[in-house]
């Protein structure tokens, strides 16, 4: 436990949500920031106010640790990437091995606007729920990318930037015992009713992982994390 500011990349999805509550274990001072690229699914983007107030009657510490949101707004991003999260097109597999829902450069650019953010505010610490270990294979989520952005923000600010990435070396079913191990029961509920995954934004069916289609990536990998988390086992 540091009384140190911190900067939390919060989307409203499970990810950025355990991310959060990891970092208001360890800092005096949580404060979040989500963007607007013109994503498909900016039904997480609505959820996050909703899950920051949860998140805060968790822990009378946790209430007086999280400080403010901010909204950045890219949709600059949005019009230049031409992918299946921010456009009406299939999810699938591109000809170069990515799937379609790859955002080139998208946590490039977000760390860049955190680093910015986090400089005004006085935060040493960033946090992203980066992952590489059952990803879909986006180069910006591999933990080489982070370090090296981490090198080019302490540079270029000419300030020493700290990026945090709890659930690099961990797998879906590990954030769900992660959600448990730091906020228990309550945490793990917050995490299934109010966090949002599907790629298609679907909040009418309801199953026991949470809401979504069920049959996109986001939903699959999802649902194969509940499985696992619950019974200890793979499909
Ligand atoms: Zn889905």
């Amino acid at each position: 436990m540091t009384d140190e500011t911190a900067l939390v990349l919060f989307s409203g999805g499970q990810d950025s949500t355990v991310c959060l509550a990891w970092a208001l274990q360890r800092f005096g001072r949580v404060e979040t920031v989500g963007f607007r690229y013109g994503q498909r699914h900016a039904v997480e983007m609505e959820l996050r106010p909703l899950i920051r107030a949860r998140m805060a009657g968790l822990a009378a510490d946790w209430n007086a640790r999280l400080g403010e949101d901010h909204l950045v707004t890219l949709e600059a991003l949005g019009a230049i990437a031409e992918t299946a999260l921010t456009r009406e097109q299939p999810i699938a597999t591109a000809p170069d091995g990515l799937p379609t829902t790859f955002v080139p450069g998208r946590n490039l650019i977000f760390l860049a606007f955190a680093g910015a953010l986090a400089y005004r505010r006085g935060a040493r610490h960033i946090i992203g729920g980066m992952c590489e270990t059952d990803y879909s294979g986006y180069p910006d989520c591999r933990d080489d990318t982070i370090k090296a952005m981490q090198v080019a923000l302490t540079l270029g600010l000419d300030r020493r930037v700290r990026l945090h990435t709890p659930l690099m070396w961990i797998d879906k079913a590990a954030t769900f015992a992660l959600a448990e191990e730091i906020g228990g029961q309550a945490l793990l509920e917050l995490v299934v009713e109010h966090t949002h995954s599907c790629y298609l934004g679907d909040r009418t069916r309801r199953h026991d992982w949470g809401y979504g289609c069920g049959a996109c990536p986001a939903c699959r990998l999802r649902a194969e994390g509940y499985r696992k988390f619950k019974t200890g086992l793979p499909r």
